[in-house]
């Protein structure tokens, strides 16, 4: 049995529900996790599911432009992003966004997207 998750923005427009057994994150240290504060986990497309809030989304993109960094344009907290080409398949989670997720239980691994 996976672990169902849901989560989403602050204001509720953004809602998804994820299917993963989520134990270890990501916390990058590029210019934008940084200021965003993510604490990311990649999960294949096939299991998530956007519940809501398709319309209700900016989207912000950089330097190589192949990461959609999502956020909801009312309360401006981005809870997922999406990938294009290589990276389409796959969907990063901002865990800080699930609504039961224990964040103290979760190993957070250290990566080093800077110098990527
Ligand atoms: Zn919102």
């Amino acid at each position: 049995m996976t672990d169902k998750h849901k989560g989403g923005c602050h204001c509720g427009r953004v809602r998804y529900e994820v299917e993963a057994d989520i134990e270890e994150v990501n916390a990058c240290n590029c210019s934008l996790c940084r200021k965003r504060g993510y604490l990311l986990a990649f999960v294949p497309r096939s299991q998530f599911t956007l519940l809501s809030g398709e319309n209700d989304q900016t989207d912000y993109q950089f330097n190589k432009k192949v990461v959609h960094h999502l956020f909801c344009s009312t309360c401006g907290v981005s809870s997922f992003g999406t990938g294009s080409g290589d990276f389409a398949e796959t969907v990063a989670i901002n865990v800080r966004c699930l609504d039961d997720i224990d964040l103290d239980a979760l190993t957070v691994k250290a990566v080093d997207g800077k110098s990527l």
